[in-house]
C-alpha cells in the first residue's frame, strides 16, 4: 500500500526529535553532529533561543492575516533587507521556488510594460536549480527535473555553466532576464569564478537583459557575506532568496531594484501567507543576527580552518575524495566512490553530510558552527574514509 506521505523522499533511516545548534538529537537520544542545517536553512543552527524567543512572543501576538492589510513586521523585514542589498523592494513567499517564480514572472512583466512583449526568453545555465515548480523546473531543464512532466514552460534557453561565447551569443532582443547561481547547490557546489560574474554583469549592463541571481542556498552568510554576487563587487537586477533567512521557518523574497520590479503594480502578484507575521518576525532577527561583520567576519575564519581540515583529509584519503570546493561554508567534497556509500559511512559516525550533483557530498553546516565542532566533524569524516578504505 502506498504510505500516507507520497514517497518522493528516498530518506534515510533517523528520526530526529530535538536540535540543539549543529546537533540533532534522535528517538533514542543518539547525538548527531549536522553538517547540513536541513539544506543550508538553519544557519543559525537548530532551537537558536533567540529566534525562539522572537517566534513565540509573535506567537502569543498574532499568527495570520493575509496580505489585505499591512504587516509591520514584513515591512521592517523589508526596510533591514534593502538597507542591507542592492534591493529596493521585495516580495515575500513562503519558499525557494515561489521567489523564482516571482523573480521570472517580474522579468517577463518588466519587459511587457516596456513595449517589447516579445522579448521573453530567459537564459539559464546547466547544473542549475532553482525549484520545483513546472515553470522552474522548465528553467533547469535536466531530465531529472523534467522527465514525465511535460508539456514545460516554453522561453528558456538552457547553456553550458562558464561557456562565455555561447552566452554573447544567447544575448539577443529576444532575451529578457538570466538566471544565475552564483555558487551552484544541488549541482554540486560550484562556485562560478568573481570575473565569470562581472562579465555576466557587463553583458547585461550591454544588453539590457535582466541579472537574476538565485542565492537561495548560497546566500544570507553562507558564502561569509551576506550575498554571494557581493564577493565579485556586482550586483543582480533580481534576486531570489529563501532557506537560511528563515532558519527553518518557511520565508523567502524575491528581491529587486526599482526599475526590475516596476511592472509588478497592484494586482500582478499575490500569496495568501507570503511574509506573514510569524515568518517575518524570526526573517528580521536573522538578518540582525548574521548580517553583523563581526558574525560574518567569524564564518570566513572557520571557513578558513575548515578547507584547511579537509585539503588534508582529501589528500590523505585519495580513494575515497578526489577534491574538496565551495566557497565559505558552502563545501563540496568530491568522491570517487559513490556519494551515497561516503554519507551512509558518515551516517555510522553519527555525522550528517547531504548528496549533490557530480558525485558530491555537500557540507553546510549551521553558521554558527564552533571551530571545535568542525574539527570533530573532520575526524568523523576522516573514521569513515578509513572504514571505506577497508572495507573496499
Ligand atoms: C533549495 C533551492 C531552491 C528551491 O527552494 P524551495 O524552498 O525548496 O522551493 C531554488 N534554488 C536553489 C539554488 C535552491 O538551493
Amino acid at each position: 500500500m502506498i504510505p500516507a506521505v507520497l514517497p518522493t523522499y528516498s530518506r534515510a533511516k533517523m528520526t530526529f526529535e530535538k536540535g540543539e545548534g549543529s546537533w540533532l538529537i534522535d528517538r533514542d537520544g543518539t547525538r548527531y553532529l549536522d553538517l547540513g542545517a536541513g539544506i543550508a536553512v538553519a544557519s543559525l543552527g537548530h532551537a537558536h533561543p533567540e529566534l525562539a524567543k522572537v517566534l513565540s512572543e509573535q506567537a502569543t501576538q498574532l499568527w495570520h492575516t493575509s496580505n489585505l492589510y499591512h504587516i509591520p513586521k514584513q515591512e521592517e523585514l523589508a526596510e533591514k533587507l534593502r538597507e542591507a542589498t542592492f534591493a529596493d523592494t521585495m516580495f515575500f513567499t513562503n519558499s525557494g521556488v515561489e521567489a523564482m517564480e516571482c523573480a521570472l514572472k517580474m522579468a517577463r512583466k518588466y519587459w511587457y510594460e516596456k513595449g517589447q512583449p516579445e522579448r521573453t526568453n530567459i537564459i539559464t545555465f546547466k547544473g542549475s536549480f532553482h525549484g520545483r515548480s513546472l515553470g522552474t523546473i522548465s528553467a533547469a531543464a535536466s531530465e531529472k527535473l523534467t522527465k514525465g512532466f511535460g508539456p514545460l514552460l516554453p522561453g528558456f534557453i538552457s547553456l553550458e555553466f562558464g561557456d562565455h561565447d555561447a552566452l554573447r551569443a544567447a544575448m539577443d532582443d529576444t532575451v529578457a532576464a538570466v538566471v544565475i547561481e552564483p555558487v551552484q547547490g544541488e549541482g554540486g557546489i560550484l562556485p562560478l569564478p568573481d570575473s565569470c560574474l562581472k562579465g555576466l554583469r557587463d553583458l547585461c549592463d550591454e544588453t539590457g537583459v535582466l541579472m537574476i541571481c538565485d542565492e537561495i542556498q548560497c546566500g544570507v552568510g553562507r558564502t561569509g557575506k551576506f550575498f554571494a554576487h557581493e564577493w565579485a563587487g556586482i550586483a543582480p537586477d533580481i534576486m531570489a532568496i529563501a532557506k537560511g533567512i528563515g532558519n527553518g521557518f518557511p520565508l523567502g523574497a524575491c528581491l529587486a531594484t526599482e526599475d526590475a520590479a516596476s511592472g509588478m503594480t497592484a494586482g500582478t502578484h499575490g500569496s495568501t501567507y507570503g511574509g506573514n507575521p510569524l515568518a517575518c518576525a524570526v526573517g528580521s532577527a536573522v538578518v540582525d543576527l548574521i548580517n553583523t561583520p563581526e558574525f560574518l567576519g567569524d564564518v570566513n575564519r572557520k571557513a578558513g580552518f575548515l578547507r584547511q581540515k579537509l585539503e588534508g583529509l582529501v589528500a590523505a584519503h585519495p580513494d575515497v575524495f578526489e577534491t574538496v570546493r565551495g566557497t565559505g561554508l558552502m563545501i563540496g567534497l568530491k568522491c570517487k566512490m559513490a556519494n551515497s556509500d561516503v554519507i551512509n559511512a558518515c551516517y555510522d559516525e553519527h555525522l550528517l553530510t547531504i548528496p549533490g550533483g557530480d558525485n558530491v557530498i555537500r557540507i553546510l553546516p549551521a553558521l554558527t558552527i564552533s571551530e571545535a565542532e568542525l574539527g570533530d566533524a573532520v575526524t568523523r569524516l576522516e573514521t569513515a574514509a578509513k572504514k571505506l578504505e577497508a572495507g573496499g
